[in-house]
């Protein structure tokens, strides 16, 4: 993972963010504006909606700086 990726967590799973590969798509804060804000500092805030949702929309993220993984299982390699 890269030394500036953040890390944002819920019982579930702990979301990673790399602004390195951001590309500023917006697809995040407009399909999911209740997690991923683009004016809120922290700018994901995982106890607005259900993990699935959270999820469902790292999977639509095109640059791969969203990722994810469950708590309770092995980080995945980046
Ligand atoms: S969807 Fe991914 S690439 Fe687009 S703004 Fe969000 S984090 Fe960045």
């Amino acid at each position: 993972m890269d030394i500036d990726a953040k890390e944002f967590r819920n019982s579930d799973i702990t979301v990673t963010y790399d602004p390195c590969k951001c590309i500023l798509s917006g697809i995040c804060a407009r399909e999911l504006s209740d997690v991923f804000s683009n004016s809120i500092i922290p700018w994901v805030n995982l106890d607005n909606t259900e993990t699935k949702r959270v999820i469902k929309q790292i999977n639509r993220c095109p640059s791969g700086a969203l990722k994810y993984h469950k708590n309770n299982e092995k980080k995945q390699a980046s």
